[in-house]
C-alpha cells in the first residue's frame, strides 16, 4: 500500500484494521457481544471517553490526531461488521441445522400416521388404528 500519504480513506482503515488483529484476535472480538466495539469507534470518532464501552479499560482509550482517531474508529467499526457477519454465518448454519432436524420430524410424523385416507386428508392417529378413521382434509 506504499506510504500512509498515498493511501485513500478505505485503505488507511483497512491498514488500521490489520494492525488491530495483531493485536486483538478474532476470538476476543466475539467476546463483544454488546457493541462495544461500535462504542470503542464512537470514542474516537467523537475523541470522547463518555462512548468507550465501561467493560474496557480506560487507559486504552489513546485518542490522537483527527486522522488517527478516524482511522481507528473506522477500523473498530470494520471489527464490529466482521463480528456481526461471523454471528449471522452461525445463526444461518444453527437454522439451517434447525430446518433439517424439523424436517425429519415430520417425515417420521407423517410416517407414523394413517394411510387410509386418501391424497390431501390426514389422520391424526397412527398406523393400523383401530375403530374410525380421524382424517380431515388439510389445506
Ligand atoms: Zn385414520
Amino acid at each position: 500500500m506504499g506510504n500512509s500519504f498515498n493511501m485513500n480513506a478505505k485503505e488507511l482503515i483497512t491498514k488500521e484494521r490489520e494492525r488491530q488483529k495483531t493485536l486483538w484476535s478474532i476470538s476476543h472480538d466475539d467476546q463483544y457481544i454488546d457493541g462495544e466495539l461500535s462504542m470503542g469507534a464512537f470514542a474516537y470518532m467523537n475523541n470522547s471517553i463518555v462512548w468507550w464501552p465501561n467493560n474496557w479499560d480506560k487507559g486504552m482509550f489513546k485518542p490522537s490526531t483527527q486522522k488517527r482517531n478516524l482511522e481507528k474508529g473506522g477500523a473498530l467499526l470494520l471489527a464490529e461488521k466482521e463480528r456481526l457477519e461471523r454471528a449471522l454465518n452461525h445463526v444461518n448454519t444453527d437454522l439451517d441445522i434447525t430446518i433439517k432436524r424439523l424436517e425429519t420430524e415430520l417425515l417420521k410424523e407423517e410416517s407414523e400416521r394413517c394411510n387410509v385416507p386418501p391424497p390431501g386428508w390426514k389422520c391424526s392417529r397412527e398406523v393400523g388404528h383401530d375403530g374410525p378413521c380421524a382424517a380431515s382434509k388439510q389445506f
